[in-house]
């Protein structure tokens, strides 16, 4: 099999390939093929992954999504493309794989063109919601009719995500992400201790859709005399560097300097999520999936997620997490109190966590994203 992406930066979706590809080991060949050099290279070859680079120029590579427009797509990136795909198409004849796996929404569109010019059945892996509070409206339109038209199947992250391309014709299943569970562990994410500070966190790079803003200011309302702490962590990537100062002020402005703690980007975020107490999910917008929110669950942590999207499928509330509406620091607010005065409910919450987790087994996920490929190759060489 060959995977694509755009992307070789060390976010989500790239996360979740890496993640992937060791679940299908025993039974795929994998190559993946990336149309830019970064970390992601490294952290696949460390699991063994042939990995290639075939640089895409950055007028093409680099487009944001907040800049295509149907009828001015810039022309110096529509070239690009176009002489990339020819590139990918010649590298495909020569490798001829089975079946080609799209991990971008770019290399669904470049990668599936390529695919078919050489032959090749294509799957789009759909990591993010195809809608116009994430993409521009005439990228709506485009993904949307590519997506029925272009790969043979479609992996949805989420049945919210399904939601955003379903339309008669197009072939799709939703599959999660695979989550590996801490090992070793077996209740509670941390011991608890009497009178502890008690610590809260969140993870996922800052993007202002990720709503760290909410959470500092629902973490300034819940603890207005001091009690507990906070962790963020992740880096801004993709031009979110502003919004990364915009939170350090916020931060100021709270009088919350003693109190919050920013850690960069971390490559094992496990090492924090064991020394939290709670931890938080965010997003603005619904969350396609939001693998941060089962990792903490797998940590036996109780989350408190935004009331949409892949969070609110993988959460019963009031069961295995909490779950508010999303940009509403007081509802957060009050979930966090709650939870800062029932140490009892957190590890129950926490206990239940971890079981839903189990569901999301990286050999669970993997057996299903095999199923998918057989019937793929099943139904076109039945064709
Ligand atoms: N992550 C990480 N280090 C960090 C921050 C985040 O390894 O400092 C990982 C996190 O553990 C998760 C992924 O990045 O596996 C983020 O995936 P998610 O689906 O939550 O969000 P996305 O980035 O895809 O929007």
């Amino acid at each position: 099999m060959v995977y694509l992406d755009h992307c070789a930066e060390l976010s989500g979706g790239e996360l979740a390939l890496a993640r992937l590809l060791p679940a299908l080991e025993h039974a795929v060949e994998a190559r993946v093929i990336l149309a830019e050099d970064g970390p992601l290279v490294a952290r696949l070859e460390e699991d063994g992954v042939a990995t290639e680079v075939l640089p895409m120029a950055e007028a093409a590579r680099g487009l944001r999504r907040n800049r295509v427009r149907l009828a001015h797509f810039p022309a110096a990136s529509a070239l690009h493309t176009a002489v990339y795909v020819g590139r990918l198409t010649r590298r495909l004849r020569c490798l001829r794989p089975d079946l080609v796996h799209t991990n971008s929404l770019k290399a669904g569109i470049y990668g599936s063109i390529a695919a078919r010019l050489a032959g090749v059945p294509a799957v789009w892996h759909l990591h993010d919601r195809v809608s116009d509070d994430y993409l521009p409206r005439p990228a709506v339109t485009l993904v949307r009719a590519l997506a029925t038209h272009l790969p043979a199947s479609v992996i949805a992250n989420s049945h919210s995500t399904l939601a955003t391309v379903d339309r008669p014709g197009l072939v799709a299943q939703v599959i999660a992400y695979p989550v590996l569970m801490p090992p070793g562990r077996s209740g509670l994410a941390k011991p608890e201790e009497e009178d502890a500070v008690l610590r809260v966190g969140m993870v996922g790079r800052l993007a202002p859709w990720k709503g760290q803003h909410v959470f500092l200011e629902a973490f300034a309302r819940a603890f207005p005399e001091g009690g507990a702490e906070a962790v963020i962590v992740g880096a801004a990537m993709f031009g979110d560097a502003p919004y990364e100062d915009d939170l350090h002020a916020q931060v100021t402005r709270l009088g919350l300097d003693t109190r919050v703690q920013f850690t960069g980007f971390l490559s094992d975020v496990g090492v924090v999520l064991r020394s939290l107490d709670v931890l938080v999910h965010a997003s603005v917008v619904p969350e396609p999936f939001g693998q941060v929110v089962v990792e903490g669950m797998a940590a036996g942590l109780p989350v408190v997620a935004s009331h949409a999207g892949g969070p609110a499928e993988v959460i019963t509330d009031g069961s295995d997490g909490l779950l508010v509406p999303p940009s509403d620091p007081d509802a957060l607010a009050q979930a966090l109190r709650e939870l800062a005065s029932d140490p009892s409910r957190r590890r129950a919450l926490g206990v239940a966590a971890r079981k839903r987790a189990l569901d999301f087994a990286p050999e669970l996920i993997g057996e299903q994203v095999l199923m998918l490929y057989r019937h793929v190759l099943g139904v076109l060489v039945g064709d």
